[in-house]
């Protein structure tokens, strides 16, 4: 029929058709076509792993890498983690996606830890569907501990406020049952989010991860200067660890450093890099 297009899409080696008319809205097909893609770049190991360095504004020394996921496609080159981990959440391709990141950035430590340096450690961002799925993740991990060899202290696991939003309990029940595996939890984007100081008394967190929005004009706003200048001293209170994300510039540097901050992470010091350029920061 002339408003009717159909499409073949190859999934699990099975041909499947998918016939669209236009009562199907546009976007929705994009999303079919999209989550095949994300499927079959799974597969075919199109996935790849960046590190940003996380360093020490003390001492400067790196400390630390955060494991950032792109998406290296044949025709479109590098897409970014914005355009499909959404996505991928709504289908459930952020499990298996999430366990190769997490798996991926942790065999990278071990390395790191066997030729480099012993003490470096490995931020791994997790979404909500991943904490959701409790006792699957709570296995993965241990199970990717113990495959790797990897000494989990040397493991962050980074989750977004809105993460803790969601069905608070049982979040909160996870983070804890993954802190006794001994790894670290970090809240990201801190500060984006609506219920954060009940969760800094609620839940064992050991790191605030400060928003870029609050960093980037930290040297021009009077109001993101004193935000970021409390959640210093609030940080302090409560022994918690910070890294200011986003630091773009020597000045916003300065201005950290004068409000003690302690971990930093941003291109000032270096965008995420490949592995191998990583060793250089190590170095
Ligand atoms: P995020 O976890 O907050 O990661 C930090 C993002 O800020 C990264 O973007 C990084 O490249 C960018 N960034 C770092 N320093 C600067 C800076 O100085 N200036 C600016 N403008 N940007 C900076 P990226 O890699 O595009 O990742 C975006 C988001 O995608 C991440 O935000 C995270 O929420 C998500 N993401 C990335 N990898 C994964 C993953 O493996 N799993 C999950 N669930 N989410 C991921
Ligand atoms: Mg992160
Ligand atoms: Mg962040
Ligand atoms: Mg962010």
């Amino acid at each position: 029929k002339a408003d009717t297009a159909m499409y073949y899409i190859k999934d699990r080696g099975k041909d499947n058709l998918i016939v669209y008319d236009h009562s199907m809205e546009e976007d929705t097909l994009k999303r079919v076509i999209l989550d095949d893609n994300i499927r079959k770049a799974l597969a075919n190991e199109e996935f790849i792993l960046q590190y940003q360095p996380i360093i020490n504004v003390k001492s400067g020394e790196t400390v630390g890498f955060e494991a950032l996921v792109r998406w290296h496609h044949e025709q479109q080159g590098i897409i970014s983690p914005a355009e499909f981990i959404p996505l991928a959440e709504e289908t459930g391709l952020i499990i298996p996606l999430g366990e190769w990141v997490l798996k991926t950035a942790c065999l990278q430590l071990k390395e790191w830890h066997e030729k480099e340096d012993s003490r470096i450690r490995m931020s791994v961002n997790v979404s909500v569907r991943q904490l959701q799925q409790r006792q699957t993740f709570i296995q993965t991990v241990k199970d990717v501990i113990e495959e790797t060899g990897i000494d989990p202290q040397c493991l962050d696991l980074e989750v977004t406020e809105t993460v803790l939003m969601e069905s608070e309990q049982d979040i909160m029940d996870t983070l804890q049952a993954l802190r006794e595996l001994g790894v670290s939890i970090s809240i990201d984007d801190f500060g984006t989010g609506y219920s954060s100081m009940k969760h800094l008394k609620t839940c064992a967190i050991n790191t605030i991860k400060i928003d870029r929005s609050f960093v980037s004009d930290v040297t021009h706003s009077n109001q993101s200067r004193a935000i970021v200048k409390s959640l210093m001293l609030l940080a302090q209170q409560l022994k918690i660890n910070t890294v200011s994300e986003g630091v773009e510039n020597e000045e916003q540097l300065n201005r950290l450093l004068s409000e003690n901050c302690q971990e930093t992470q941003g291109f000032y010091f270096s965008p995420p890099v490949s592995a191998e350029e990583a060793k250089r920061f190590i170095k």
